[in-house]
């Protein structure tokens, strides 16, 4: 084996092991656990995982997602996780081995991994924990800082917390009913960091418009009454996802020509 593959192969590891703490994020940040001294256990019949138990993507595979216990079914989402923190790490890394490669690395990863707990978590519950968005709003502060365009981040920052605020409050006078969640309002506020003001707006716009069109046809397809809560938080997620990685597409889309 080459160093490089050698390193690809650590790197995956690396994704799935971190994949595999995300997982315990999703469970416990909604029930607020502890996520850090409390070993890994059966949700069902509280069995403490030895450590091969809690091997990421081999574990799951050998106890033919059961616990070996109870023999309670796992969710499929452990493993789904698990490789895609591990596929997401390998496409991040640029294959370089150096100081100057691991902070993009870390910044990207990090994202990345914020961004798969806020999306299961707001799916499954309908929040998104305040302690993801100050950790999310931390990271792309100090990537700001790092990058010497403080002012801009931080207008950006203020519209992504105002403009969605203030449109949900006008919404609430005139119709009585909250549109966006706080936990939406703050995710836009830490994104609008990044984003800067105009791609926060693009991102406000672009997610309310898929929004709204892909809750409507759930609604339609499952015959759901028009209170039904659909969760927000995976649709600016996705958005901001394709303008942080793959910066221009949303842009274009919002060309009007
Ligand atoms: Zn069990």
């Amino acid at each position: 084996m080459s160093v490089i593959t050698f390193f690809y192969v650590l790197v995956f590891i690396f994704g799935t092991m971190i994949g595999s703490f995300l997982n315990v994020l999703i469970c416990r940040l909604p029930k607020d656990e502890d996520v850090v001294f409390k070993r890994s256990h059966c949700t069902q019949c509280g069995a403490v995982l030895k450590w091969y138990q809690n091997i990421p993507l081999v574990s799951y595979l050998v106890l033919r997602g059961k616990c070996a216990k109870c023999k309670v079914h796992i969710s499929i989402q452990y493993i789904i996780v698990e490789l895609i923190m591990g596929l997401a790490a390998i496409l991040i890394f640029d294959g370089k081995i150096g100081v100057d490669s691991i902070a993009p690395f870390l910044f990207k990863f990090s994202v990345v991994s914020v961004f798969i707990v806020h999306f299961v978590i707001d799916f499954r519950h309908k929040i998104l924990p305040d302690s993801l968005n100050l950790y999310l709003a931390m990271i792309f502060l100090a990537w700001s800082l790092l990058h010497e365009s403080l002012l801009y981040w931080l207008v950006g920052g203020a519209v992504g917390l105002l403009f969605p605020w203030f449109v949900t409050w006008i919404f609430y006078k005139v119709r009585g009913v909250v549109g966006l969640g706080g936990g939406d309002i703050k995710l836009f506020g830490a994104l609008g960091l990044y984003l800067g003001p105009l791609g926060i707006i693009n991102n406000i716009f672009f997610s309310c418009f898929s929004g709204a069109i892909l809750g409507g046809i759930f609604l339609l397809v499952t015959k759901k009454g028009r209170d039904t809560q659909i969760p927000f938080g995976p649709f600016i997620i996705v958005v901001a996802f394709v303008q942080i990685f793959f910066p221009g597409i949303i842009e274009s889309l919002l060309e009007f020509k």
